[in-house]
């Protein structure tokens, strides 16, 4: 149960349209290219940040990730609400354009719970998932230090998840 059931499970519920990055890491077995993420090499995401076409971009544990600008910018402008699963150095680059966005921070609930789903993911290597590990706890902190989080779920009940994230998302839609 992690962000990325969440994210689905709102966009589903919400109507609310996804923001899909461009990553230079491998796909995982289940995820499609254009949907999930789109794919490129680093050659293509060096290109990318040079022309100037990412609202924001971060490398996480060697790989690049970013936000293509344009899309965000014209659903925006046609009125919708737009989500963005990012870390929280792209967040800071968001926070810093786009002062009115609202950011959600998803919390587990203990840092056991965070260990057991990092380490049990088994989808990698263990050494890998401790450094994700780590990573996550100093993402939690950073995220909690930056005050622009105005709102922080509890990843605890995944249904309870979701349906404060869609409050969250109906409560932004309507105000505009
Ligand atoms: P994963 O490789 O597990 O899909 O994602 C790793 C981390 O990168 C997650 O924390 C995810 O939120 C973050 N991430 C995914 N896309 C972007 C992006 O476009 N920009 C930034 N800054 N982080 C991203």
């Amino acid at each position: 149960m992690g962000k990325s059931t969440i994210v689905r499970e709102v966009l589903r519920r919400t109507g609310a349209a996804y923001s899909v990055s461009v990553t230079t890491r491998a796909p995982r077995a289940d995820e499609v290219d254009g949907r999930d993420y789109c794919f490129v090499d680093r050659p293509t995401f060096q290109q990318k940040v040079r022309d100037g076409e990412l609202l924001e971009w971060a490398e996480v544990f060697g790989q690049y990730y970013g936000t293509p600008a344009e899309p965000v910018r014209q659903a925006v402008a046609s009125g919708r609400t737009v989500l963005l699963d990012i870390d929280v150095q792209g967040a800071v680059q968001v926070h810093r354009q786009m002062p009115g966005a609202t950011f959600v921070l998803i919390a587990p609930p203990t840092d056991e719970a965070l260990r057991r789903r990092l380490v049990g993911r088994g989808s990698e290597d263990p050494a890998q998932a401790q450094r994700r590990l780590a990573a996550a706890r100093t993402e939690l902190e950073q995220a909690e230090r930056s005050g622009f989080y105005t709102h922080r779920v509890v990843n605890d009940d995944l249904e309870t998840a979701i349906e404060a994230v869609v409050a969250v998302v109906r409560e932004e839609s309507a105000g505009r």
